[in-house]
């Protein structure tokens, strides 16, 4: 039914909406601090070196994290060097394969307590992790596994070796998803790893750290430090890493790769995002509002892949944001861990602050802006309503650059050309989205469109088996498949 809005019933949001607290009730207990797992060990760290992890709804110190030195990240790389020239290097792809079950069988059976701790640190809504980021997880240990046996299938003609010590950092916006991604491929080839999660989000990577060592992953094989940017440049400079895997903003990036320029050292990057989802009028709208709210106000915007521009069709654009403010106004805000939250809080204060600074730029580049949902926020936490930018063109600031928060720029478009060009017209190419009646259009499009992920008729929908990543600022390299083994592997004749 694609009837007008100003044709249906209109939905009385606030009687409909007026829903009983729903908390999610089991108690996690939190760990005071969070240190560093390096040789199979859970250490605390150096003392005179820690600072606060923030709950982002609350506001409230949740614990300590310890901040790896160059010495401490010395001491991670020769235990993965250990691991990798011994047991981990010289177990059967069979023998590998059984622990990355046993990790995956772990995470879903520890699946409740670890969706607690990622929204307590992150401020994502539970349901997201408890129906996304965990299980997604989870699947990506379960497919990597099966891979295990396998490399030397992975070319024809070619047998698949491990690199060597990897070196991953990621980002805040997925913390036990992103470790998933970069651990289970790397240990599927035969890699051992040196991981640092981002400063705001230790939590899930520290329970995972407690989930090794209760699958009995020999030691060194994973190593885990905690730490801010300095952390992350002592492992991707360490002159015994053999690959460095960096998911993360795209400045971060290029620092990076100039720092490792040189070096022998392999590469892959995940950066950031600015995602067109291109409306035509035949598309199936209901389905299109769905799949543009999904894309953009999941997870608060913090997806790299996020669907952060709207280009649709100029005649029916006004229609179509009117069904979009209709469908925002219902969603909830407020704490994260309500089973009801649509729309949980902002990683941190800093991110707020940068959100909150593109809201301000917008007003200044004359967009008319539109906030909404339905409720208000906590006094406390850090909080952007869905915000809509209509009134904005190419040019401006907001529609060029990642604002990496709740905020859709919504540009239009008269013919299926000049879609394409807007929606190409970006420094980025991780993702985008057509949504369309016309199955040959769609597929037209999507061709059409410069980003390494396009989804037609949906958006952020995700599988292991399928490859992610971008092309241009975006980064290089892929993650999930077959794809994202071969950064892990050197294929041998
Ligand atoms: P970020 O500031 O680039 O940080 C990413 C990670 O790098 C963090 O662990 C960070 O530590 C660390 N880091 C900072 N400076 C470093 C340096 N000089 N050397 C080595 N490591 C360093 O990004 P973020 O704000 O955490 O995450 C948001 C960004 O990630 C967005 O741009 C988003 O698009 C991108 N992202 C991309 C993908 C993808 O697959 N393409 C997926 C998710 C996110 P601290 O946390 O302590 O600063
Ligand atoms: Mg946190």
């Amino acid at each position: 039914m694609n009837d007008a809005p100003e044709q249906r019933p209109r939905l009385k949001i606030a009687d409909a909406l007026d829903l009983a607290p729903a908390p999610e009730r089991a108690q996690v207990t939190l760990p005071d601090h969070v240190g560093h797992y390096i040789g199979g060990s859970l250490v605390p760290g150096r003392d005179e070196d820690r600072f606060d992890n923030v709950d982002p709804a609350t506001e409230a110190v949740l614990n300590t994290v310890a901040t790896a030195n160059e010495a401490e990240v010395g001491r991670a790389v020769k235990a993965a060097r250990k691991a990798a020239d011994g047991v981990w290097g010289q177990m059967s792809g069979a023998d590998r394969g059984k622990y990355l079950y046993r990790i995956a069988r772990r995470i879903q059976e520890k699946g409740r307590e670890l969706a607690i701790l990622e929204t307590r640190d992150n401020g994502k809504p539970i349901r997201e992790t408890r129906d996304f980021d965990v299980p997604t997880a989870a699947a990506h240990f379960f497919y990597y596994a099966g891979w295990a046996d396998k490399l030397d299938y992975v070319m024809p003609g070619r047998r698949g070796r491990p690199v060597g010590v990897c070196g991953q950092v990621i980002p805040w916006n997925f913390p036990l998803l992103m470790a998933a991604w970069k651990l289970a491929p790397a240990l599927a080839a035969g890699n051992t790893c040196v991981l640092k999660p981002a400063e705001s989000t230790p939590l899930t990577a520290w329970a995972l750290a407690e989930i090794l060592q209760e699958v009995e992953l020999p030691p060194g094989v994973v190593n885990i430090v905690n730490g801010a940017g300095a952390t992350g440049a002592a492992i991707v400079g360490h002159e015994d890493v053999d690959k460095v895997a960096f998911t993360g903003s795209t400045p971060v990036g290029r620092i990076i790769m100039r720092q490792i320029a040189g070096s022998k050292k392999r590469a892959t990057m995940e950066l950031g995002g600015k995602g067109a989802h291109v409306v035509f009028a035949d598309a199936p709208l209901d389905q299109a509002v769905e799949g543009v709210i999904n894309g953009i106000f999941f997870n608060q915007g913090h997806v790299c892949c996020a669907g952060s521009r709207l280009i649709v069709e100029e005649s029916i654009a006004d229609a179509f944001v009117e069904r979009l403010k209709l469908r925002i106004a219902s969603l909830r805000i407020g704490d994260p861990m309500d089973k009801n939250t649509d729309i949980g809080a902002i990683n941190s204060k800093e991110q707020l602050g940068t959100v909150n600074s593109y809201i301000e730029i917008a007003r200044q580049e004359g967009a008319t802006l539109w906030q909404g949902c339905a409720n208000e926020p906590p006094e406390k936490g850090y909080w952007v309503k869905p915000t809509l930018l209509t009134g904005v063109s190419q040019t401006n600031r907001v529609v060029r650059e990642e604002i990496f928060g709740p905020v859709l720029a919504v540009v239009t478009f008269r013919t299926p050309e000049e879609a394409v060009k807007k929606a190409n017209d970006s420094e980025f190419g991780l993702s985008a989205g057509v949504w369309s009646g016309n199955e040959a259009r769609l597929f037209e499009i999507a061709h059409a469109l410069n980003a390494g992920v396009v989804w037609a008729n949906g958006y952020n929908l995700f599988d292991p088996a399928s490859p992610f990543g971008g092309i241009r600022h975006s980064g290089f390299g892929r993650e999930g498949g077959i794809h994202g083994l071969y950064p892990y592997l050197r294929l041998e004749a």
